[in-house]
């Protein structure tokens, strides 16, 4: 079999990337923090039509993570990543430590005005700014024509494309739709947390969107209606605590006070001690084919 080839120095990263372009290659990027599933492997396969070099980085990056927060048991396994990996078609995988990324001395961000605050931003503050700082360093680092991110983490998504154009930085963003388990629950690194019951109580965030969905294209247009019934469904799930329902412009990401076509309706959900994240923009609907 095959063995997938890892870079963990920078420098050779550099020179591989180099290499490359210099011979006219063009470079497909998917950055992950690994533990892969299918909707990273979605984005992969795109990034393999896109492109003559598919790099997919694997890095948990550290400033990305607030105070108590998961960094020290984020999961791992780098091993079934690699198989993922081949199998999707990826020329190689970079590995970076976090001593490389961040050495001492170390003193830039990127931090981005308006679009961090809201959704993620209020309950993780800092997130977004270790987000935008490591996507930066990735792009200086890989020089990619094109770079893949999920809609299931749509904040993250905006911030990239935004930070992006300000910076002028020549790289195509590409959004992907949100890959689910069968019966609707997004799927995540993270899922591997949730214990039997707590799986089964997750499906509540697919539901309320679901829900949301159903009353907005029976014509419910206001926010306020559409917030206190999803409300009213995760209030009823024992396991859940809720850390925001937002109706908001999926431009801006402002807040709207009536719904529309343009409106992401976004979720933060803690499931016992799991944080779980989902979204949908109201015109295109909710896409699980299960009843949810
Ligand atoms: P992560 O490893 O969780 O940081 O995710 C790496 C990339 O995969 C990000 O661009 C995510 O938005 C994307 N991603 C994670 N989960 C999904 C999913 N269920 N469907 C599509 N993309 C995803």
């Amino acid at each position: 079999m095959p063995e997938m080839d890892i870079i963990t120095s920078l420098k050779q990263m550099q020179e591989y990337v180099l290499k490359r372009r210099g011979a006219g290659r063009t470079i497909a990027l998917v950055p992950t923090m690994g533990f892969l599933h299918e909707g990273h492997a979605a984005l992969l396969r795109e990034g393999r039509k896109r492109a003559d070099i598919l790099i997919l980085t694997i890095f948990i990056n550290p400033t990305q993570f607030g105070i108590g927060e998961d960094l020290g048991k984020y999961p791992r396994n780098m091993e079934r990543d690699k198989v993922i990996a081949l199998d999707a078609g990826v020329d190689i995988i970079f590995a970076p430590t976090a001593s490389e990324m961040y050495p001492e001395g170390y003193q830039t961000y990127v931090n981005l005005d308006e679009l961090s605050h809201p959704l993620c931003g209020t309950g993780r503050p800092g997130h977004f700014r270790g987000v935008a700082t490591v996507v930066s360093k990735l792009f200086n680092i890989l020089q990619p024509n094109v770079a893949f991110f999920g809609e299931k983490d749509y904040q993250q998504l905006a911030i990239i494309r935004r930070l992006t154009a300000d910076l002028n930085i020549p790289v195509e963003i590409v959004g992907m739709p949100t890959v689910r388990e069968s019966d609707g629950l997004a799927m995540s690194s993270r899922n591997s947390y949730l214990s039997a019951e707590e799986r089964t109580a997750a499906l509540c965030l697919s539901r309320a969107l679901s829900l949301a969905a159903d009353c907005y294209r029976s014509g419910e247009l206001s926010v306020q209606v559409l917030r206190d019934k999803v409300m009213k469904l995760l209030d009823n799930e024992a396991y859940a605590a809720v850390e925001y329902v937002e109706l908001c412009d999926r431009e801006t990401l402002e807040s709207v006070e009536q719904a529309s076509d343009e409106t992401l309706m976004a979720l933060a959900v803690r499931i016992g001690k799991t944080r779980l994240i989902d979204n949908m923009i109201l015109g295109k609907g909710f896409p699980c084919k299960e009843r949810c």
